[in-house]
């Protein structure tokens, strides 16, 4: 008998989340994410499952985050037929957001393709569809926090509230009588973990006492200073103050789901305390519009003085659904709000928004979250002085901003202290869902005072681990990877590309005169052909 895993995804990355575990019983997935960031990550979405659909017989769902669900759809649709385990908040959650992503798919793809044809390309198809997507929801199965539910013969898992979104969940499983001296095999998953002093969730919780905890990583290397709900709105506060005194925007990338809530609900509050100008707030996404309903309607605060429900129905708040009511707001000028989607400014309405105002300096770009590598999110944070969108170079002139009290992800000592209390920790510590930087802060944080070094693991894309065995023995893969590792972590060429291209564009424009723009280009040319 023995129990294996294989990191089919958040392997030294933040997307992609999913963990295949296999045993005599059946076949068991956590998460089912979308790949995110570089090309090279997003073409994996495209590709087949290293696993057959069919073969897996039930899926454990820790959230409603596309990187831990976005998959789901294609799995259904590629012959899977077993349950969905998830909470009830993370099934109302994914009822939108599934059935969303597979529309921006779909429209993604006929874009691509009316370029493909006039290029004499290929027709390619979408991940899948929003049909598809609505089609996969028959799957999911609620489940209650802290209750035990049988999910395969000999397995059983129960959810614990991970405090990172609504309906978030760490999953403990357990395999009967593959532990050592016959007992339980037991596995705790942590998802995505909330940090302390959230808006609209508790701390995270989970019990203790496991053969193998799998954490995410994502600001493990990241330690912020300790925040309450007062001192968030003062330093949000301090940043409309500096943007409305600009006179511009104040472009914000919407994380759709409780993020933009909490933004919301705090920006709000502000204006309605007079700590700031008041102005009106477009919220130009659909879906930041669904989840502000579900979150009208369900969640609650740890703030006492914050009422949820009525600060969502402020008169302030304008919800901008269709394309023409998006297209109206960029004929404004002055100080005004706009929350649009996506978060890491990799699609959606922002991505216009940014086009109309990036090159213009009373405007003020706040960026609210994690920006994955490779994304433009991460360009913009990263201090580029141009950018391409939709094939267009764009000079950025306007404040860019970070704000990181809003992450709904714990930072690095939160995340040490989330795994230290789950001790007794009997066989490893494996480190996912976070870039090489992110994974190597938190192992300093917990080798040895935590777990003895030779218990941490920071798996590659694709690898498999024996379980059963006294410690994980790693089982060789190099036939089976869909990356080769150094893929995974480097920015691919498509980035390189775009640096390079705004690099040439950059010593042309800087170049004295045409004649010294023509001998840049002849150099640049006879480089070229020198290498053909
Ligand atoms: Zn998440």
């Amino acid at each position: 008998m023995s129990v294996i895993v294989r990191f089919c995804g958040a392997a030294r990355t933040v997307t992609g989340s999913c963990h295949l575990f296999q045993t005599a019983a059946g076949r068991l997935l956590v998460d089912c994410g979308l790949f995110q960031g570089s090309k090279t990550l997003k073409a994996l979405n495209y590709r087949a499952f290293p696993f057959r659909p069919a073969d897996i017989d039930a899926v454990l769902l820790t959230h409603a985050h596309i990187d831990h669900s976005g998959l789901l759809p294609k799995l259904v649709r590629d012959g899977f037929d077993g349950k969905i385990f998830a909470t009830q908040g993370t099934i109302d959650l994914c009822s939108f957001m599934l059935p969303d992503a597979g529309s921006i798919q779909e429209s993604e793809v006929a874009t691509l393709n009316r370029r493909n044809a006039a290029r004499g390309r290929p027709e390619v198809s979408p991940i899948y569809t929003q049909a598809e997507a609505v089609a996969s929801l028959d799957r999911f199965q609620a489940v209650e926090y802290r209750t035990w539910v049988d999910v395969l013969p000999g397995v059983r898992a129960r959810y614990w509230n991970a405090g990172h979104l609504l309906g978030s969940a760490s999953i403990e499983i357990e395999f009967a009588g593959e532990g050592i001296g016959r007992e339980p095999l037991r596995i705790l998953a942590s998802g995505d973990i909330g940090p302390d002093a959230k808006l609209l969730e508790p701390d995270a919780e989970a019990p203790t006492d496991f053969d193998y905890v799998f954490t995410e990583s994502t600001y493990g290397a990241v330690d912020r200073p300790p925040i309450t709900a007062a001192l968030r709105r003062e330093h949000l506060a301090a940043e409309v103050l500096a943007a409305s005194a600009a006179r511009g925007p104040l472009l914000i990338p919407a994380f759709a789901v409780e993020r933009t809530q909490e933004l919301l609900v705090d920006l709000i509050a502000l204006m309605e305390r007079g700590k700031v100008p008041t102005a009106p707030i477009f919220l130009d996404s659909p879906l930041a519009i669904r989840a502000t309903e579900v979150f009208r309607q369900h969640a609650s605060s740890t703030d006492p003085e914050i009422d949820v429900r009525q600060l969502l129905s402020s008169p302030h708040l304008r919800f901008s659904e269709t394309v023409d009511e998006s297209k109206a707001i960029a004929r404004l000028s002055g100080f005004h709000v706009i929350m649009a989607g996506s978060g890491m400014c990799e699609a959606g309405r922002i991505r216009h928004h940014l086009k109309r105002w990036l090159w213009n300096g009373a405007a003020t770009v706040l960026l609210v979250g994690f920006q994955a590598q490779g994304t433009l999110g991460r360009f913009l944070a990263d201090g580029a002085k141009a950018v391409r969108i939709q094939g267009e170079e764009i000079k950025v002139a306007a404040r860019i901003r970070r704000i990181d009290d809003y992450s709904g992800h714990a930072d690095g000592p939160e995340l040490a202290r989330w795994v230290a209390a789950r001790r007794p920790i009997r066989r490893g510590v494996f480190l996912v869902h976070g870039e090489e930087f992110a994974l190597a802060g938190l192992s300093q944080r917990i080798v040895e005072r935590t777990v003895p070094t030779a218990q941490v693991f920071a798996p590659l894309l694709d690898d498999i681990y024996e379980l059963s065995t006294l410690a994980p023995t790693p089982i060789d893969v190099a036939q089976r990877r869909r990356l080769v590792p150094e893929a995974v972590v480097a920015l691919d060429w498509h980035n390189d590309m775009s640096r390079l291209i705004l690099d040439i564009n950059d010593r042309i424009e800087a170049a004295a005169d045409d004649r010294a723009r023509g001998v840049i280009i002849r150099r640049l040319q006879r480089a070229l052909d020198a290498d053909s």
